[in-house]
């Protein structure tokens, strides 16, 4: 990337405070650095957790993703009900948000179903979860550098209008989606299909919906029929709109009469693919993402029955970003073993998500129906460097593969497997690569996880 430098590491202790020296630092409060960070903290190590914005989410509720995909099977069968097969962390926090009344029902999705949260209340189970198990959150706080022992990471350096300050710590669980801390270290990471990555997407939320004369016209499932399609073709043919993309996604929220709609497909006016992780190109994606918003606004007001008074609440606090670096692991998920559905001895997460692929006019989806693949714990472990874990998109996968593996439900467990794989390298001394995964499992599976 033009003008920017990311390795940014010291070779030993710099000469600035240390805040704390710790089991467990966890970089990033998204859904795989919640989960990484109350399971470390809940099997008693003193466990931080360091995070850019006010609040935990990460592209879940900054971005607005706003469901939580990834647990239910995908079947042929139209009258099958939901079978759900990822539980663990995941279920944990989607029974919190139940009992605040802050999540859905299932709602189909294509061929499958995905439940819809509610940003707030999803930020407020975060913050009652992580303070509950004794975490130290520091929010508004980046890491902005590593401290290293040759291989080893030793620590970080954080920076707040404050200061900088360092945090030492015996294990650091990366979960900040971009590899924030392993691409500081100069380790290998990788952007997609050789630099090709998915689109990011602005959602937004409608409210003033007229949900039945809605339901009536949309139907139930949340991908839009082909006559909404049809009409968005229309609008750009026949009225000159510029409305990017032409399949648009819509979920009926917990609140009334509100739909949260994933429909924008940002590049670069110039037509070139937004690379976000490049200020330049993530606030060409912010400023375009809020005007096509605007249109698909619009379009909903004329095109769409119910949705004639309708108006915007809000969009996410950024854009949704679904894919930058990835590390380069000592097992990377490919493409096959997605399509194969292939299971793992060595597994730590199940997958039933299809391969939804943003670029295009029309996101690309293949199923994986009645089935799901494993993740393997490998993926989690860069190839060099101690001392040090990944949790959540950044994972080691294949440009297609991460199109599934990235959703919320697997970020939740592969925190909860980068923590457990924490907890154990520090109570026997370990590296993380020789810890045998079936301890890994077993404690994953005494903690709720079905593999
Ligand atoms: C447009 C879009 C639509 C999606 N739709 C869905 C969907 O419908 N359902 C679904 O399940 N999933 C969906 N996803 C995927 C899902 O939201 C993300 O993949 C998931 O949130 C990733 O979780 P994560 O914890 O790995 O990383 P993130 O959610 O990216 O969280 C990383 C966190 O780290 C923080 N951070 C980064 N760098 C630093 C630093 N240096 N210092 C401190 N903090 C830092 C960030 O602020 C962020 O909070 C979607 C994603 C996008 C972008």
């Amino acid at each position: 990337m033009k003008g920017w430098q990311i390795i940014q590491r010291y070779e030993s202790v710099p000469d600035l405070p240390v805040l704390a020296a710790i089991d467990v630092l966890v970089v990033g409060g998204g859904p795989a650095g919640v989960a990484a960070a109350q399971v470390a903290a809940t099997q008693g190590k003193q466990t931080y957790l360091i995070e850019k914005y006010g609040f935990c989410g990460g592209a879940a509720v900054a971005g607005l993703s706003g469901t939580i995909c990834g647990m239910y099977k995908a079947t042929d069968d139209t009258q099958a009900a939901p079978e759900q097969v990822v539980y663990g962390f995941t279920e944990k926090f989607r029974q919190a948000l139940v009992l605040r009344n802050g999540v859905t029902a299932p709602q189909q999705y294509g061929k499958t179903f995905t439940v819809t949260h509610d940003p707030l209340v999803w930020r407020e189970v975060a913050d009652d979860m992580l303070t509950e198990a004794g975490v130290n959150i520091l929010y508004h706080t980046a890491v902005i550098a590593v401290i290293m022992d040759g291989d080893k990471f030793q620590g970080v350096v954080i920076e707040s209008n404050a200061g900088q300050s360092i945090i030492l710590a015996k294990i650091i669980i990366d979960a900040s989606g971009d590899a924030a801390v392993v691409a500081r270290a100069g380790l290998d990471t990788y952007f997609g299909d050789e630099g090709r990555i998915q689109n990011p997407t602005m959602f937004f939320r409608i409210a003033g919906v007229d949900m039945d004369k809605y339901l009536a016209y949309y139907g139930m499932d949340t991908i839009c029929p082909p006559k909404v399609t049809e009409n968005i073709q229309k609008a750009n043919a026949e009225l000159g709109w510029e409305l990017p993309r032409h399949k648009i996604w819509i979920f009926p929220t917990t609140r009334p009469n509100e739909l949260m709609v994933n429909a924008t497909r940002l590049a670069g006016q110039d037509g070139r693919m937004l690379n976000v992780i490049d200020p330049v190109d993530f606030t060409e994606a912010e400023v375009f993402g809020r005007r096509q918003v605007r249109a698909y606004a619009k379009f909903l007001n004329e095109f769409v029955p119910g949705c004639e008074e309708a108006y915007v609440v809000d969009t996410g606090v950024e854009v949704g970003i679904r894919q930058t670096r990835s590390i380069k692991g000592i097992e990377t998920l490919t493409n096959d073993d997605v399509v194969s559905c292939r299971k793992r001895s060595d597994g730590i997460c199940r997958t039933p998500w299809p391969i939804e692929l943003h670029s295009g006019d029309k996101p690309k989806l293949h199923w994986l129906i009645d089935d799901y693949y494993d993740i393997p714990f490998g993926t989690l472990i860069p190839q060099v460097g101690e001392n040090i874990i990944v949790a959540g998109r950044c994972l080691s996968a294949e440009h297609e593969a991460l199109a599934s593996a990235r959703v919320t439900a697997q970020c939740f467990e592969l925190g909860h497997a980068a923590a457990v794989a924490a907890v154990l390298a520090i109570n026997t001394q370990r590296k993380i690569r020789d810890l045998d995964v079936a301890v890994i499992r077993a404690t994953m599976i005494t903690n709720g996880s079905a593999l």
